[in-house]
């Protein structure tokens, strides 16, 4: 099986990151979406609701599966035995800090192979980040986020 990990903090799942999952299951028979738990960033959503968002947006594409992990990437990896991961790319400041966690982690596993995906042009600019304070600031989120998303972020902030 032609299997790979699509990691990311994915607080909210955003339009772009579903557009990379649809365009990696070209290339691949098996995604798996994982939330990488990253101590350090102060997530909006929990673990658990983010990962019923993930699940919610991906339910139509049974190769698409959902899990979370609190450690490193190639370690979550190795346990399946997924030697790549599947990366998307917004332009040159993505570039910078994905080529530095590509080779750590090929550093870290030399099997660890990261493919890139370059964005669609028209989710250059989105990054959850962005969605997060569109939302709180009580904007339009639908052109951004699925249904589901942008429900949750209405409750979450009471503003939208
Ligand atoms: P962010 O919080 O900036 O959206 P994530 O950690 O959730 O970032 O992103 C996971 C992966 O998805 C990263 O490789 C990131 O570059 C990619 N990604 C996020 N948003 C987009 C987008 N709009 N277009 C293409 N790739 C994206």
């Amino acid at each position: 099986m032609n299997k790979a990990i699509y990691p990311g903090s994915f607080d909210p799942i955003t339009l772009g990151h579903v557009n990379i999952i649809t365009r990696a299951l070209e290339f691949f028979d098996e995604l798996v979406v994982l939330l990488a738990v990253n101590p350090v960033k102060k997530a909006l959503f929990t673990v658990e609701e983010n990962l019923e968002m993930i699940q919610d947006v991906t339910s139509s594409w049974p190769q698409v599966t959902v899990d979370s992990t609190q450690g490193l990437l190639v370690d979550y990896a190795r346990q399946y035995g997924i030697t790549k991961a599947v990366r998307g790319l917004r332009g040159v400041t993505d570039f910078d800090t994905e080529f530095a966690m590509a080779l750590t982690n090929r550093s870290l596993w030399s099997e660890f192979d990261t493919v890139y995906l370059v964005t669609d042009a028209k989710f250059m600019y989105l990054h959850s980040s962005v969605v997060r304070q569109v939302a709180a600031l009580g904007g339009d989120v639908s052109g951004f986020v699925s249904p589901l998303v942008e429900q949750r972020l209405r409750v979450k902030l009471g503003s939208i």
